[in-house]
């Protein structure tokens, strides 16, 4: 068996980790050729140090003449580099065959579309990239011919429950009607509507299921997770926007399900563990060994399912508004939505405040095709721009 070489754009994060994590269980298969991180540069060096991989990249100088010195001192011959263009030379220039993109937010866009170009196997943690460029990543992904794996547990799931390569024939073909996209309705699903006003970043924070990173924990809370999942479905698996449904199911064990047209519906299930769709992408279509504890269906009290409440969760009616709006719609509710979440975590920005950024950015913008790269920045930083001023209203 060839020895898979990975490369992790955001290895000190939480999909990094685990991802790290699975590798350690099988030395045998992987070897780690790039590890990327911000500015967890302590946690860098560690993994550099147990892995010893050909490149490391950090964000800024600071960041690399301390891992640079750090690395010295263990006699660890990896080569660091700094900055985003390096993002691009860690996928290029460490010989990796396949991607983990699991960067945050659209930092991820850039490494993760070379990755696509360059005919990697990449593994799509990074939804953010897909819901800003989605018609020219997937146009990527098929002319290099590389293999796209969908790590987002809703989207891993369906893609366990689709018939082998079904994204390339027809879905028509197979009978598919609809995928059902589940969502826990994180850590205010019951909280009463006029205690939302108050909601601290600690509590968005702590979902009751899964350990995930800050901007993402507080999509969940908001379901600006499950809109921009939507549009992210949209993407990888070429169904029109009316045949996904979103449910409501607290206990994160069915990670989502595919109805199909004789009445069938396949249903994946697990643990609320990032590591078995970690694993399923970096050995399909072997299934390796996870770490993940298995299912006790007898220890389960009962599963549930019902509709999301759009008046709880309006960023969840704003993405669905952006996905059928098309263009640069999706890039700029995306862009806004990294605005007001890190002014919520950071600069006192209210909760509630968050769709209302979001949707006073998407009044003020119009949406254009989505027609390049550079087209697609341009548009994400004008949205940043035009959202932080919305932000800065609010806080002061
Ligand atoms: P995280 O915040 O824990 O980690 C983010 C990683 O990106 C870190 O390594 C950080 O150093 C790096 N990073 C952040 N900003 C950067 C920048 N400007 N330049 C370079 N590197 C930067 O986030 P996470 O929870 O691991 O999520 C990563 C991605 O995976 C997100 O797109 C998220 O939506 C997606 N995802 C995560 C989960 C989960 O369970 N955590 C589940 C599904 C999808
Ligand atoms: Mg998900």
């Amino acid at each position: 068996m060839p020895i898979r070489k990975v490369a992790i754009l955001g290895s000190t994060g939480s999909i990094g980790v685990n991802t790290l994590d699975v590798i350690r269980l099988h030395p045998e298969r992987f070897k780690v050729v790039a590890l990327t991180a911000g500015k967890q540069i302590d946690r860098l060096a560690e993994q550099c140090t147990e892995f010893q991989p050909v490149i490391a990249v950090v964000a800024d100088m600071d960041g690399a003449s301390r891992l640079s010195q750090i690395l010295k001192e263990r006699n660890i011959a990896t080569q660091v580099l700094q900055g985003p263009a390096a993002l691009v030379a860690a996928v290029m220039q460490s010989d990796c065959d396949t991607v983990m993109a699991a960067i945050v937010g659209a930092a991820g866009l850039v490494p993760t579309l070379a990755a696509a170009k360059a005919g990697k196997r990449v593994l799509l943690a990074n939804k953010e990239a897909l819901v800003m460029s989605g018609d020219l990543f997937m146009q990527a992904m098929q002319s290099a011919g590389g293999e796209l794996l969908p790590i987002d547990s809703e989207h891993n799931a369906i893609f366990q429950c689709l018939p082998p390569r079904s994204s390339e024939a027809s879905q028509d073909v197979f009978g598919v009607e609809e995928l059902w996209l589940t969502a826990s309705g994180g850590p205010f699903r019951n909280t009463p509507l006029s205690d939302l006003s108050s909601v601290t970043p600690e509590q968005a924070c702590a979902h009751p299921n899964w350990v995930m990173g800050r901007k993402i924990s507080v999509d969940s809370a908001t379901m600006m997770n499950k809109g921009l999942e939507l549009i992210e479905a949209f993407w990888l698996f070429g169904l029109p926007l009316e045949k996904m449904r979103v449910l409501i199911h607290p206990q994160s064990v069915v990670h989502s399900m595919v109805r199909y047209r004789d009445g069938s519906v396949i249903a994946q299930m697990g643990q609320p563990d990032m590591r078995t769709p970690i694993a399923y992408g970096l050995a399909w279509p072997e299934r390796i060994q996870a770490g993940v504890e298995s299912l006790d269906l007898t220890q389960l009290a009962a599963l549930s399912f019902s509709e999301p409440d759009l008046k709880r969760f309006p960023c969840l009616a704003l993405a669905s508004a952006a996905a059928r709006e098309g263009g640069t719609a999706p890039a700029i509710l995306n862009a806004a939505n990294e605005i007001a979440v890190a002014a919520f975590l950071d600069a006192g920005l209210p909760y509630l405040r968050i769709p209302e950024v979001v949707e006073q950015t998407l009044n003020q913008m119009q949406s254009v095709r989505a027609s390049s790269l550079e087209l697609i920045l341009e548009v994400d930083a004008q949205a940043r721009q035009v959202a932080g001023n919305t932000v800065r209203k609010f806080t002061h």
